[in-house]
């Protein structure tokens, strides 16, 4: 992919442990490269249809400067999202940070930490049956698109449905998001547990009623297993009301583990989604 890079911005900023570095401050030296496609701008020699190294310079300063983090993962971490956020062609980002003079007890040129972040395109699914519902749901959904490491870029509306798995309780109303998020997917995960607990989720019984459930169905064409997180959704082509509203928004993706898009996947019968 194309590249613009920025290489060695000075900046004199205050972050580190070390109450002297908050205190006094030091330079910071900041190197950048923002993968993006520059072809459209390469054609029409428009500045609109790129992204203006000026203007992330005056961006990298002016974050460094706005605040005070400890640890310069942290001050990468938010001026990469805050970039994501801003350019919308963005869809790689390198950025180190460079301390050349960490007051540290060693000889050395210097000190520095390079991140590397994609912009990355997931599927939730939500669901609610208890309390206010709909109110929980848009209330959720809100919290998600104000976090600054996600972009919520579509969804479908809240459709009613009844209950699954056999316990008693009142309909459901569900739904997916298109989400755009900087989150790699476990960090994902921990986003979605704690807007359910802020919408007031017990854990209680499974398939239990909840005030508010956020499910990762697809996070681009990832195939990951883990304790405690699994992609894509094991169960998700078994639920109409999960495929339904997805291929509204996604039936061109294809499921990494069928080969089928969610389009082909949400026409056909269950049986016929297992691989021969
Ligand atoms: P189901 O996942 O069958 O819809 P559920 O949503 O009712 O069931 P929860 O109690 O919300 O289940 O979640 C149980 C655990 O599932 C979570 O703690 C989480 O670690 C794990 N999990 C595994 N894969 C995923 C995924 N893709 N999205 C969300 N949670 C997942
Ligand atoms: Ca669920
Ligand atoms: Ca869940």
């Amino acid at each position: 992919m194309d590249e613009i890079r920025i290489r060695e911005l000075k900046v004199f900023a205050y972050h580190g442990v070390y109450p002297r570095e908050n205190e006094q401050g030091q330079d910071f030296y900041i190197n950048a490269a923002l993968r993006c496609s520059t072809q459209r701008a390469g054609i029409s020699d428009d500045l609109e249809a790129s992204v203006s190294y000026e203007e992330v310079c005056e961006l990298l300063q002016r974050e460094m400067k706005a605040h005070t983090w400890k640890l310069l993962e942290a001050a990468a971490e938010h001026i990469s999202a805050v970039l994501f956020a801003k350019y919308a062609l963005l869809q790689e980002l390198v950025l180190e940070i460079r301390k050349p003079d960490a007051p540290i007890d060693a000889d050395f040129a210097s000190v520095s930490v390079c991140i590397r972040r994609k912009r990355h395109v997931a599927y939730v699914a939500y669901g609610a049956n208890e309390g206010d519902c709909e109110q929980q749901i848009e209330d959720g959904i809100a919290m998600l698109d104000r976090d600054p490491f996600c972009m919520v870029a579509r969804m479908t509306k809240p459709l009613k449905s009844t209950p699954y798995g056999g316990v008693e309780q009142s309909d459901f109303y569900n739904g997916v998001i298109e989400l755009q998020t900087v989150y790699e997917p476990v960090e994902l995960l921990h986003c979605l547990q704690g807007i359910e607990k802020a919408q007031g989720r017990e854990r209680k019984e499974h398939w239990g009623p909840r005030t508010l459930d956020l499910d990762i169905l697809l996070y681009d064409d990832l195939v990951y297993d883990s304790r405690e997180l699994t992609i894509p959704h094991p169960d998700m082509m078994n639920r109409d009301f999960v495929m339904l509203p997805l291929s509204q928004l996604a039936s061109h993706v294809r499921h990494p583990l069928t080969g089928k898009t969610i389009g082909e996947m949400a026409r056909l019968p269950m049986e016929r989604h297992v691989k021969a």
